[in-house]
């Protein structure tokens, strides 16, 4: 049996929602299964938790969830656990010389809590000065959503975004900023639901304060 301190840390350690790692922990044999054989197992394991929680399975309206979950889980909302789906990283070089801000504002995130398996939804802004290579507006939106696709913690979605970013830009002067609802503070524990929770990451160039305060400015809709 699992020792109830370990439990009383997990809790404290799933409200405080922090992780200084980069790396999502996985497992080396994480892909050992197919997903075929992942969505037959967890396909089973969640029709158990239905059954443990005294619902009627043969019931015409839950029949189907078992099946209709693991097949979420392994095909859409954690689907970014896979390298396999991580987006290609084409970019092409920067003809127009455009040495300023690029900034994309707004991008979708629908990301799950690691602690509370509930989701996390926002947005992101995404901006990079172009040193020679640029990529297709909309890889930046597939990005972020490959690195959403997957039990999350939003500091560490923060920086894997931004890591990736810059590697595919070729460049150091990058800035991701995310502002995110999440479900596990508005439907338990607090039941906050106003509050969003924004973190930031700046490399490069953005770390100083001049470029930084332009792209706020930016952000805010204001033009220098
Ligand atoms: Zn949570």
């Amino acid at each position: 049996m699992r020792d109830p301190s370990m439990n009383k840390m997990a809790e404290e350690i799933g409200d405080e929602h922090f992780s200084e790692t980069l790396y999502t922990p996985l497992r080396k044999d994480a892909f050992i299964l197919d997903d075929k054989t992942k969505i037959e197992e967890i396909e089973k394991l969640f029709e158990r938790i239905m059954y443990t929680l005294g619902l009627d399975l043969s019931d015409d309206s839950l029949r189907g969830t078992p099946h209709r979950v693991a097949k979420m889980y392994v095909k859409e909302i954690f689907s970014g656990l896979n390298p396999e789906n991580k987006p290609q990283a084409r970019s092409f070089s920067n003809k127009y010389e455009y040495k300023g801000i690029v900034l994309e504002k707004d991008i979708d995130v629908t990301s799950t809590c690691e602690h509370h398996f509930v989701p996390i939804i926002g947005k992101a802004h995404i901006a990079y000065i172009p040193n020679g290579k640029v990529v297709g507006l909309s890889k930046l939106n597939r990005i972020v959503d490959y690195y959403a696709r997957r039990p999350q913690v939003q500091e560490r979605m923060n920086k894997q975004i931004l890591n990736e970013l810059k590697d595919v830009l070729g460049t150091d002067d990058v800035a991701v900023i995310i502002d995110a609802k999440h479900f596990c503070v508005h439907t338990r524990g607090i039941k906050d639901t106003g509050s969003s929770t924004i973190t930031a990451e700046y490399s490069g160039s953005f770390i100083n304060a001049e470029k930084k305060a332009e792209l706020m400015n930016l952000l805010n809709g204001r033009l220098l």
